[in-house]
């Protein structure tokens, strides 16, 4: 999931230990989106995929993050899935239901759990069968710019020049960076200090620049938009984010610890 809207500015930094712990939900996450991952067919339908994702987490004891996320359109219905599954034009936030995969198709999986106290969020765009070949550079691309920021970030460095690296990469692909959903810190709460946007804009009065710090605990999660515009619509179920052009996008989430020489990634299974 990722956030919307301003939060109070406090940097929450972790141990090592409690890195640790969050590394266990991170593991976590990763089992989740591999199950999906192996289940992710044609005929199978979003539903069934959000369905075998409670099971993982719930076996192993963890609490999901994404069932009843209050909404940020005033009055609009609290999340009601599982994870969130977005096809093909389709961004973020999208409501597992009866929508049946196709070949062809790409599947955007976010999941967020708590394991004994400590959150991990993680999302990956998953490509079913022979996909159209101009989708499946936009899968790699949206990849690629988020392995740019994690093998960028260090202790000293401003996240400004993490993510012009991202917003240059994708749109010298020709591809649109998504604006109205950023990444996030994340710890004890899903959506911790401070916003993590996947772009820099110094004229909008939102885009606040920090420093990587050693203990920071990020969810870093790119959304790249084929069609090159990253304007977005909300379906009237107030809840599935689309492009406006109605062309595929993808989505990559992983959670980062900022170490002394780099970062390391909590949700990449290891
Ligand atoms: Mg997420
Ligand atoms: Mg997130």
């Amino acid at each position: 999931m990722a956030l919307l809207g301003t939060r109070k500015p406090k940097f929450i930094l972790k141990s090592q230990d409690e890195i640790e712990r969050m590394r266990q939900a991170g593991r976590l996450v990763y089992q989740v989106l591999s199950k999906c991952r192996e289940l992710c067919k044609p005929g199978v339908t979003t539903k069934e995929l959000d369905e075998a994702a409670y099971k993982v987490y719930t076996d192993a004891g963890a609490k999901g993050l994404f069932l009843n996320y209050p909404n940020s359109q005033q009055g609009g219905p609290p999340f009601p899935g599982n994870t969130c599954i977005s096809v093909n034009d389709e961004i973020v936030h999208g409501i597992p239901g009866q929508r049946v995969i196709k070949e062809g198709d790409i599947v955007s999986i976010d999941c967020g759990v708590n394991l004994d106290g400590w959150c991990g969020d993680s999302a990956t765009t998953i490509m079913v069968g022979d996909v159209h070949k101009k989708v499946r550079q936009l899968c790699e691309g949206t990849q690629h710019v988020l392995q740019l920021a994690i093998d960028n970030i260090k202790p000293g460095r401003k996240w400004s020049q993490i993510a012009r690296l991202m917003q240059n990469f994708a749109e010298r692909s020709g591809y649109g960076v998504v604006r109205a959903f950023v990444g996030h810190g994340i710890g004890r709460q899903l959506h911790e200090h401070p916003q993590v946007p996947n772009y820099v804009d110094r004229k909008d009065r939102n885009w606040k620049d920090f420093e990587l710090r050693e203990g920071l605990v990020l969810a870093i999660e790119p959304m790249c938009t084929l069609g090159g515009s990253g304007d977005t619509r909300l379906l009237s179920d107030q809840w599935t984010v689309k492009t406006i052009d109605g062309l595929p996008s993808a989505h990559y989430e992983h959670t980062i610890a900022v170490m002394a020489d780099g970062c390391e990634i909590l949700t990449d299974g290891t």
